[in-house]
């Protein structure tokens, strides 16, 4: 009854989002100022709803709060991981987010360790990642004196690549990048420059100076991630990355898939159509495999990406 909750995305305006989301997923929404498509969400700033099931048009909080078995009774108070999409048709403000010790401590939430996939981008499309401040003072004096040339890592980034990006990163996705972001359920953002912009009303956004420079990585370690793949004549299964809040893959589906199953699963189709257990399923469908089902068919063409704790 309960195998999988289909779920209804959240969508936010963003001061830099556009209608890339509508154009590639074909959601319906109606302002060409869509940022971020909360795809599975139990975050109280924005839960999915159940689509389908003995809890349909339930909140994924509340149910995840109701029925624990159903995700395998993990230790997380709240709905342990989120899955966003995000149309960055401008550049987002640079930022950093504090780790999980830290946010419980000051906050009651999870911290935010998060990693994308990049399902679109522009030619010369670029993220900053991490800084070049060697230690804590010079990190604080760079931010001080606005010397954001020097101090960002700038990279280009293309279609199909994985960035990860653990709490105390200083990190900003750029213009003309779509994403598939899995995050902890968390929405603590330190900003530390937004490009001196304003919005609609002429009033620019809050920045968390202090706080960015408390909670910041000094120095800055690059993170390489090795995604290990395995084929079959049908399939591409890569496992993108192991942490200890989530672990992300990406299945590329050409035919069927079966495998055993325990716990709970996350999934985002990405493109394509094709079934899960008989279900009909299309790309920008979001749901959750819970306990109830201990076997998974996917059948179909389908590129998806899953998580789970
Ligand atoms: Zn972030």
């Amino acid at each position: 009854m309960n195998g999988i909750l289909f779920l209804k995305p959240v969508f936010k305006e963003r001061i830099w989002g556009g209608t890339n989301l509508k154009r590639l997923f074909g959601y319906s929404v109606e302002s060409d100022r869509i940022g971020e498509c909360w795809g599975i969400s139990g975050h109280d700033n924005g839960s999915s709803v159940v689509m389908n099931g003995s809890y349909e048009g339930m909140k994924l909080a509340e149910v995840y709060q109701l029925d624990r078995a159903l995700f395998a009774h993990v230790k997380s108070e709240e709905f342990p991981i989120l899955t966003k999409i995000l149309d960055a048709n401008q550049d987002l403000s640079v930022q950093v987010h504090p780790s999980d010790s830290t946010a419980r401590k000051e906050r009651g939430e999870a911290g935010k360790t998060e990693c994308w996939y990049v399902i679109d981008a522009k030619e010369d499309a670029r993220i900053i990642e991490g800084h070049t401040a060697l230690t804590s003072a010079d990190f604080k004096d760079m931010v001080e004196r606005e010397a954001w040339d020097d101090l960002f890592i700038e990279r280009r980034v293309k279609k199909g690549d994985f960035i990860y990006i653990p709490a105390g990163t200083v990190h900003a996705i750029g213009k003309g990048i779509v994403v598939l972001e899995t995050q902890q359920s968390s929405d603590t953002t330190f900003r530390l420059y937004d490009y001196d912009r304003k919005d609609h009303n002429g009033k620019k956004r809050d920045l968390h100076i202090e706080d960015a420079i408390r909670v910041t990585t000094v120095p800055y370690h690059p993170h390489v991630t090795i995604p290990r793949v395995t084929t079959d004549d049908q399939n591409t299964l890569t496992n993108l990355i192991r942490t200890p809040y989530f672990t992300v893959e990406h299945w590329r589906i050409q035919g069927t898939h079966s495998l055993l199953h325990t716990s709970f699963k996350l999934m985002s189709v990405l493109s394509g159509k094709g079934t899960i257990n008989g279900f009909e399923i299309k790309k920008g469908d979001h749901f959750i495999i819970t306990t109830e089902t201990k076997a998974i068919e996917v059948e179909g063409d389908l590129e998806i990406i899953v998580s789970y704790p």
